[in-house]
């Protein structure tokens, strides 16, 4: 028998780290992107030697594979995809592939928000605690690349349903779901629950010996753990009730079991606040304690943390207005966090692209907290036909500048101005880095 061969589709990071792994384990590898391969990833190809196409695939090229892997940006249905199935080609993620190479023990995150802060604040803690860890998945170098190029103890991993689509044999040794609320529906036939098994594809193939660690209070997650039988170790976290095992609120502390052992601290040392975050540092807590973090540097990261970038991100202080980028909230229930923890009068920043989005759950904060409500969007019709009645000042405008400058008018000491778009990015701006950013640097420029 000849050398396996693997296709890779896709050229980008997680592609190019997978192609990089199938090479080094000894693969006959052929990498594929229907788009152009950027600069920096071509070196990679040459460098390692591997084969590749771009603005095409050839399908005879494809269709000779042993296995696919298929880059996440790439939906389950696209044609070549479907093509590949029909041949009987097992099409699989990047981090299945990657997790067979990798005795690493696995934190994996995913959800619909919180991902890259639980994921982060964790990979914080494990770094404090002087463990050689990786961070991977959305963030940074591909899993693949890691595991091909680094000799990790741990990682630290975020996961999108996408990848979790192409998952079979993958398994973490703590699993954490932080929610489950409405999104990326379109790649999921319109169906909540298509949805939902993605997400908690990530506790397929625990034990008895790994956790799942899970968002008590939320009720989608809770109605499916009804539905199934798990096995692993169960490490709920909730703000309603104390709970024998997990984390939980009581007297505004925050208390963590696992096994026979406690650990308690204040909610106001917590360095990210809001509830959200409550929620966040309690997985990432819990996490710790599984894998008997110290306390003192359970509490000193969870102190100390200094949050990630776009998500509730304080800019500056201008003559008593605080200016806060949030830009990371592209749907509802991220933007609800937002304004949930917002403690004073509001200049709320909102508006992109809507999604197909139910505003009706942000009524009541905005209602109470929010005074002006700044349209930053190409079509701002669906704003005003939500919030016309709840907000005495609307105003529209087509850039970060001019939305910071509207704030800057209206704002008097004391009050907040928020970008919580609520949208995605993609009608005026590269994406929601870049909307950040803009609006970070009109901030600066006051
Ligand atoms: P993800 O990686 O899942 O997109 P992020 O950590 O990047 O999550 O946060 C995305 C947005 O969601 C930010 O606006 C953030 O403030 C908000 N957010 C963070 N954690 C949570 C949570 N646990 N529940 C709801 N919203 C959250």
């Amino acid at each position: 028998m000849g050398k396996q061969r693997i296709v890779v589709l896709g050229g980008g990071e997680s592609g190019v780290g997978s192609a990089v792994l199938a090479r080094l384990k000894g693969f006959d590898v052929f990498l594929s992107d229907k788009g152009e391969i950027k600069e920096e990833y071509k070196q990679t190809l040459n460098k390692f030697d591997i084969p590749y196409e771009e603005k095409g695939h050839t399908e005879e090229l494809i269709l000779s594979a042993n296995e696919v892997v298929k880059s996440p940006g790439i939906p389950e249905n696209n044609p070549l995809v479907l093509l590949i199935k029909q041949h009987r080609i097992p099409v699989i993620s990047e981090i299945e592939f990657a997790g067979r190479y990798d005795k690493a023990k696995k934190i994996c995150i995913t959800g619909s928000n919180g991902k890259t802060t639980t994921t982060s604040l964790i990979y914080y803690m494990l770094k404090n605690a002087g463990l050689n860890v990786g961070l991977a998945g959305n963030i940074g170098k591909s899993y693949a690349y890691q595991v091909a190029t680094e000799n990790f103890d741990y990682y630290v991993i975020e996961l999108s349903s996408f990848q979790l689509d192409g998952m079979s044999t993958f398994k973490a040794d703590i699993a954490i779901l932080t929610n489950i609320t409405p999104d990326h529906l379109d790649r999921y036939d319109y169906k909540m629950q298509n949805y939902i098994n993605a997400k908690f594809r990530i506790t397929q193939n625990l034990t008895q010996k790994e956790c799942f660690v899970f968002c008590q209070d939320d009720k989608i997650t809770a109605a499916q753990l009804d539905k199934i039988v798990l096995t692993a170790k169960k490490l709920p976290f909730t703000q309603k009730k104390k709970v024998n095992q997990g984390a939980y609120i009581d007297d505004n502390k925050l208390f963590v079991r696992y096994e026979d052992d406690e650990y308690s601290m204040y909610l106001n040392e917590l360095a990210l606040q809001g509830k959200h975050n409550i929620y966040n540092s309690m997985a990432a807590a819990i996490a710790a304690k599984a894998i008997h973090i110290d306390k003192k540097v359970i509490r000193d990261s969870l102190m100390n943390f200094k949050g990630v970038e776009h998500r509730l991100e304080k800019v500056l202080t201008i003559k008593g207005v605080q200016y806060i980028n949030d830009s990371k909230a592209t749907n509802v229930d991220s933007a609800w966090y937002a304004l949930e923890s917002m403690r004073t009068p509001v200049i709320w920043i909102a508006g992109g692209t809507d999604k197909g989005n139910d505003y009706s759950p942000l009524y009541e904060f905005v209602r109470e907290k929010v005074k002006v409500l700044i349209c930053m969007g190409v079509d701002n019709k669906k704003l005003h036909e939500n919030f016309a009645d709840k907000v005495s000042t609307i105003i529209d405008v087509s850039s970060a500048k001019e939305a910071v400058e509207k704030a800057y008018e209206h704002a008097v000491e004391g009050d907040t101005v928020l970008l919580s778009p609520c949208c995605a990015s993609f009608d005026l701006f590269k994406n929601y880095e870049d909307r950040g950013e803009q609006f970070k640097k009109a901030v600066r420029e006051l």
